[in-house]
This record gives C-alpha cells, structure tokens and sequence, in this order.
C-alpha cells in the first residue's frame, strides 16, 4: 500500500505496520505534551474536542462517498463514544448516520461508511458527536467545530460506460474492501490513500483496464517501486504500482488495448505483500487540476 505522492511525484511510505508504530510515537508525543503542563481552555479538560475532521476529497460524484476521518481529545480520557451524522444541505435533513463505538481519544481513525450508502447530487454537512463516560458532549469551536461540508456533485460516474473495460488484475485477487485500510482515502501519515489497493499473487498479469497510451515507466525507491502511468482514451489517466521488477512489459509512448498486459503484480517499494495499487486521475496524473477519484465503483463495474 503505497502512500499519496506530493508535490510532482508519487511519494509512497510507510506501510501498516510502520504506520501505526508512528501513530504510536505520535500519541506519546501527545501525552507527554499533556504532562508538561500544555494549557489547555478549562471547558477543553472537561469536554471533547475533534481536534481534527477530514473530508476528502471534498467533491465526489454520484455513486461515491468521500473518506472521513477524525481525531478527539480529551485530557485523562481513554475513549469517548462518537458518530457521524451526516445532514443535506440547506434543509438539514438527516441522510447517513455513522456510529463510531468507543472511540480511542488522541487517534486518527477513518470512518466506515455503512454498506449501500448512496447520496444524490447536492451539498452534505459531517457533524462528528463524541460524548464521554460523564456524559459531556463534543466542545464546538469555530476552528474545531466537528462540522465540515462536502458536495456531490452530478452524473461522472453514471456518464463514464462500463462497457469495454477490463478489470487490471487478470487473475485471482482480492480488492481491499471499502473503508479498509487498502481503500481509497484510508489515513496515511500526514496524507490520505490516494488508490485502491487490490491484493494478487506475484507475477499475475497486471493489464490495461481500457486503451490509451502508456505516458511513464519509473521506478520510486521506497514508494511506488516501478510503476506505470496510462493516459486512458476514456480521458482519465490510470496509475498501477509495485509492479514486479523486470516484469513491465510496456514502454513511454506505446498504444495499448484494453488487456494489454503492462506488468506483473509485485511489492517493489514500499509494500507489505504482493499487490496492485491502482489509481484512477481525473483532468491529468499529477497535472495543475488534477485529482484522483476512489476507484472501487469502477473496480466493482468491472468485476471487481
Ligand atoms: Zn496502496
């Protein structure tokens, strides 16, 4: 699972386990703060805060939901029972509920998405609610408010046909479930999943989903590991990583159909097991404008 790239070129990272240890370091980071005596606002001692809400991206299109992931604090208290409430805009009414349990205070977590969500065109708030042992309630701040808009926005997906399409494993495979850690938007250190992560055993054919042309062939050292970039004729650019060495069968400038074989599934970089990761770019692959898109509708279409 390799992370979101910044600023020009895919920067991959830490895969789970390493990731967590961080999350480790960062919560002791945090505690210690706590016992050096960091003020804090009286009510903020007494009451949890969502010190952190992040939609993203913050516009979908219809048929996708966007990744929502939060961090509460509260000093001296382990958990606090939390959830999302989701609410159209402007009538507020009320169009997805996500309970979130006890909630472990001072940690980012993701949000699932209950299963068949499926919200129309329009804009959305996220309200998180947390609640502690004493019954006090989330402190709402104007820049901690655990409110935050997204909209969906019209027709992308139902316009994109699915005709044609190749699923770009072509072999056995598991693709990481939605909100899982492999999923698209899943909490990265400082950035979030930016593909979908579909797992394979080394050396099965990674294959064009749809023809275009292959616009790179690149090796990222502790990231991507070799990766392929393809500029679809659909007019979205498709991203495939970890590819087993020597295994890219493709070159920059090259035509490819869909099913054209491009390389074989691997973990060069950085990469826990064998395994694609698979983005989806409107507008560009790292163009002024672009961004990428959750993948796994169109995994799914595909036969996911
Ligand atoms: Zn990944």
């Amino acid at each position: 699972m390799h992370q979101a790239p910044a600023g020009g070129s895919p920067r991959s990272g830490a895969d789970a386990l390493v990731m967590s240890r961080r999350l480790r370091v960062a919560a002791a980071v945090l505690c210690l703060a706590g016992t050096l005596g960091i003020p804090a606002a009286a009510d903020a001692a007494l009451r949890p805060v969502a010190t952190s809400l992040t939609v993203w991206p913050r516009a979908v299109t219809a048929g996708q939901v966007p990744a929502i992931s939060l961090k509460i604090v509260e000093p001296g208290v382990r958990t606090v029972r939390a959830r999302l409430v989701v609410l159209s805009q402007p009538r507020q009414d009320p169009v997805a509920r996500i309970d979130l349990g006890a909630v472990r205070t001072g940690r980012r977590m993701t949000a699932a998405w209950p299963q068949g969500v499926a919200l129309p065109a329009g804009r959305y708030l996220v309200r998180v609610h947390a609640q502690d042992a004493q019954g006090h309630t989330l402190v709402r701040r104007a820049h901690t408010s655990g409110r935050l808009i997204f909209t969906v926005n019209p027709g992308a997906a139902a316009a994109a046909p699915p005709v044609g399409y190749v699923f770009p494993v072509a072999g056995p495979h598991t693709t990481w479930p939605a909100g899982s850690d492999g999923s698209f938007g899943a909490g990265r250190v400082g950035h979030q999943h930016e593909g979908q992560d579909i797992a394979a055993a080394a050396g099965t054919p990674v294959v064009a989903p749809v023809g275009g042309t292959v616009t790179a062939v690149r090796y990222q050292a502790g990231g991507a590991g070799w990766y392929v970039v393809l500029d679809g004729t659909d007019g979205r650019d498709y991203f495939f990583a970890h590819c087993t060495a020597g295994s890219v069968g493709v070159a920059v400038g090259m035509p490819v159909a869909a099913g054209t074989p491009l390389c074989g599934v691997g973990m060069t970089g950085s990469a826990t097991g064998p395994h694609l990761h698979f983005e989806i770019w409107m507008v560009g692959w790292r163009v002024p404008g672009g961004y990428p898109i959750d993948p796994l509708p169109d995994l799914l279409a595909w036969g996911g």
